[in-house]
């Protein structure tokens, strides 16, 4: 499963709405406090995107030794802002500042990242509303290539609330229609749950966790964990070991990772909507 290329369908796809829409400015604004440098990283390939999906992107950017009040305030104005759409801060902030409280100012309409609790609320009642990307990612990927999910068992690995529980919720949903287990670093005989998975979704952060008696002949595995080794970044499933035995395999990188990107242009789209703007 091309992550890579359901990605740039998906950016084509809001292109082309955008344009039929007279091209009105939906706005992504990013906030990032301090200079690590995979952030800055992140936040560039974030507004590339944006760029390429014919949105316009605003990013601000806080010195590292900012007060919570100074970042609290900065969020502020973008929540008050209504030529902005989307709001994501970029995690984790510096040591010192609370996070919940930042992304307490978000409004769900506004929550790209879907992380705020009200977001995670209307995803656990069924409201219409704004889901994490990584785990939409994954449901865009079962979607596009077909992989059928009704009555099907999944396991997902790891219990985050930015990917394992809310991929949970989402397979569960009614219309989706999976049965998942939810497994984590307490699972006892991790292996034998994952055979029984026809959808098995590896968000652990442990590099080859995944290997081959992990895998139930036919299922569709999806890599979401990231480890950066000295032989370049890996993810929790060893594809060597995995491809031959799955039915269909994202790869690491060129898999999860770029439809989290996708997802959340997908997402900068559904809150301009949300928020009555288009
Ligand atoms: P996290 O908050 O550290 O959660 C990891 C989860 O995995 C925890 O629930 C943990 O269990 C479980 N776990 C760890 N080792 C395990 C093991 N040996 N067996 C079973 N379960 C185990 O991490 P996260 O934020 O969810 O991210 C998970 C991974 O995905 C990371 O590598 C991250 O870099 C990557 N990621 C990738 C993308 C993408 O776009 N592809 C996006 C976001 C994150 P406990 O709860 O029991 O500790």
């Amino acid at each position: 499963m091309d992550g890579k290329r359901l990605r740039d369908e998906i950016v084509a796809g809001i292109r082309a709405e955008i344009r039929q829409l007279g091209d009105p400015s939906i706005t992504l604004a990013t906030v990032l406090v301090g200079a690590d440098k995979p952030s800055q990283i992140y936040v560039r390939n974030k507004h590339r995107k944006a760029e390429e999906s014919g949105m316009v992107s605003r990013h601000v950017e806080l010195a590292a030794d900012s007060s919570q009040d100074e970042v609290e305030e900065a969020v502020r104005d973008l929540v008050n802002d209504s030529a902005v759409h989307g709001i994501l801060v970029q995690l984790p902030l510096p040591e010192g500042l609370d996070a919940e409280r930042v992304l307490d100012l978000i409004p769900p309409e506004k929550d790209v990242d879907g992380l705020t609790e009200r977001s995670m609320g209307r995803l656990v009642r069924g409201r219409p509303g704004l889901v994490p990307c990584t785990p939409l990612g994954v449901m865009r990927l079962l979607d596009r290539y077909g992989v059928s999910t009704s009555g099907k068992r999944a396991v997902v690995i790891g219990r985050s609330t930015l990917v394992g529980l809310p991929q949970v919720l989402l397979l569960g949903r009614k219309g989706v229609d999976a049965t998942p287990t939810l497994a984590h670093s307490r699972t006892t005989d991790l292996a034998a749950q994952c055979r029984e998975a026809d959808i098995l979704v590896a968000a652990a952060g442990m590099a080859g966790l995944v290997t081959a008696d992990f895998v139930k002949p036919g299922a569709a595995v999806f890599d979401v964990g990231i480890s950066r080794t000295e032989g370049g970044i890996v993810g929790d499933v060893d594809f060597d070991g995995v491809e031959s035995i799955a039915g269909a395999i994202t790869p690491m990188p060129g898999g999860t990772g770029p439809m989290t990107i996708g997802c959340l242009m997908e997402n900068t789209l559904t809150a301009a909507k949300l928020l009555g703007a288009i």
